[in-house]
């Protein structure tokens, strides 16, 4: 990494207005993984720990911990009550022309779900020429950091970047050639190896219920084939840098952060997920992920820093959720009722219920991570009595091991939400116009099941508490131990470039985080 000792006059008086906002998000990085391979980080992730404001206690704080909430909330300042962002199934998935990709296939995407303004929209009210630029793998994490804003914004579709129609009707002539050039260059035949040798890793390699039971060894190899290679490529480290390469040549592309106004640069990075989903947060995979992703995003900052004058660019990086061990890996270490809770066949019976006396319908909209809305007017013009049966399914799933409370929305409205965080976090979760009926939260280390992967959504520490740093132009390096929520990030970027909120937010300017 370059030292770049003039960072750390960037406070000084007369400093210029920062022309530049790196935000980097890493898809499932939870709080504690900064901590725990520390000594082993010597690049990008190392540079933001020591030149950065490091909050040791962010929490992305709703419930429903998944990736389109947590993208939402992030550059909004807003939670999932406010962007109406509640869980990915209701994200960006956009089925009307609108949503159509551009040259490639895969689902439609589009913003149109999300309400309110971000960080972008505040920029460009003050600099209408202000440039935006955000990438991802996925969709959802590509499109909700800059809410509704029709900037240039590409994810990854079946081994190539696109966008949607909502975006632009062709891709610009460099994402074709990024395509064509790197995207098969970097995939086929690689094989991931550890990058440190076998002990410098605590982790057990080989458990058996990673990954499926499938290659749970290292080392993992892509396929010699240039399409299977694109698509398996997702689930290694090599995705991240792909990402990265794709950003950087973006920033050129597009002549990001050479002023006057400030522009926005937003990456999501999602490698984490996918090999913290199929190894878990305990293993071996995940070490060695973080270790690759801590060196690209080295390069990554070394490549930029030549671009662009460090002064004047501001960078953060957080995330979107974390994760829950897998529950056989707790049963092992400490908490033997470690369980996956189902409530699948209690939920059927309800529903079959309803439609013996309302007629067929989509009476129960869904219960997903623990959250149940059912289509309580319809029910009602039926003449059916809602609230006993809401009462009644909640003795039943209350009596479920593993299921350590549940709640209604009334009750929560009378909680004592300074103190009670799954309370907080359910009411950040829910908006004003969603029929919500209850809200289940499981025992710390449960997870809804059936599933085969480590899983996330809870409104627990695990899953909320994330890594959160802000860096750069303006910023008073250190650690800070107050809690604090991911929706305190955008007031304290926008503070950073002088700019002001649009809209009423839920998150506070971090000024503690401040070069006075
Ligand atoms: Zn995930």
């Amino acid at each position: 990494m370059l030292i770049v000792a003039a960072l750390q006059v960037a406070g000084a008086p007369g400093r210029r207005t920062p022309t530049l906002v790196v935000h980097i998000t890493v898809d499932q990085f939870r709080a504690d993984y900064l901590d725990r391979w520390r000594p082993q980080l010597t690049g990008g992730l190392a540079w933001l720990l020591r030149h950065g404001a490091v909050f040791t206690h962010a929490y992305q704080d709703h419930a429903m911990t998944e990736t389109a909430p947590g993208h939402a909330t992030m550059l909004s300042g807003r939670n999932p009550h406010a962007t109406g962002i509640v869980r990915n199934d209701q994200g960006v998935s956009d089925t009307t022309a609108a949503g159509r990709l551009v040259g490639a296939m895969g689902p439609g995407a589009s913003p149109w779900r999300f309400r309110g303004t971000e960080l972008f929209d505040w920029i460009a009210a003050r600099y209408p020429d202000a440039r935006a630029l955000s990438v991802s793998r996925k969709d959802r994490a590509a499109i909700l950091p800059v809410g509704r804003a029709r900037q240039p914004v590409y994810w990854y579709a079946f081994g190539r970047f696109t966008t949607s129609r909502y975006y632009e009707d062709t891709l610009p002539d460099w994402v074709k050639a990024f395509n064509l050039a790197m995207v098969p260059a970097r995939a086929p035949g690689r094989r991931w190896n550890l990058l440190l040798r076998p002990s410098a890793y605590p982790e057990p390699d080989s458990e058996p219920y990673e990954n499926n039971g499938r290659g749970v060894t290292f080392p993992h190899d892509l396929p010699a084939d240039s399409f299977p290679a694109s698509i398996m490529v997702m689930a290694t480290p090599f995705m991240d840098s792909l990402t990265l390469a794709f950003a950087l040549d973006g920033v050129n592309q597009r002549q990001l952060g050479r002023g006057p106004a400030p522009d926005l640069l937003a990456i999501s990075l999602s490698a984490t997920d996918a090999v913290g989903h199929a190894f878990g947060p305990d293993s071996r995979e995940i070490h060695d992920q973080v270790l690759r992703l801590d060196r690209y995003l080295g390069q990554f900052l070394d490549s930029l820093f030549r671009l662009r004058d460090p002064r004047r660019i501001v960078i953060s990086l957080t995330s979107d959720h974390g994760v829950t061990s897998y529950v056989q890996w707790s049963r092992a270490h400490g908490d033997p009722e470690a369980r996956d809770v189902r409530a699948d066949t209690l939920i059927r019976a309800v529903e079959a219920a309803l439609e013996a006396r309302a007629g067929s319908g989509r009476w129960i909209r869904w219960f997903e991570l623990g959250m149940l809305v059912m289509d309580r007017p319809g029910l009602e013009a039926k003449g059916v009595d809602v609230d006993s049966v809401v009462a009644n399914l909640a003795t039943r799933v209350r009596a479920l091991p593993g299921v350590a409370r549940v709640d209604t929305p009334r009750g929560l409205a009378s909680a004592d939400t300074a103190r009670d965080a799954v309370a907080r976090r359910w009411l950040n979760a829910i908006p004003p116009d969603l029929d919500v009926e209850l809200c289940v939260t499981l025992r710390p280390h449960d997870v809804w099941g059936p599933t085969i992967e480590a899983e996330h959504g809870q409104p627990s520490e695990d899953d909320a508490h994330v890594a959160l740093i802000i860096a750069g132009a303006g910023v008073r390096p250190g650690r800070y131990a107050k809690r604090m929520q991911v929706a305190d990030l955008a007031p304290t970027l926008a503070r950073l470039i002088g700019v002001e909120p649009l809209e009423k937010l839920d998150g506070r300017v971090l000024t503690e985080a401040l070069a006075r």
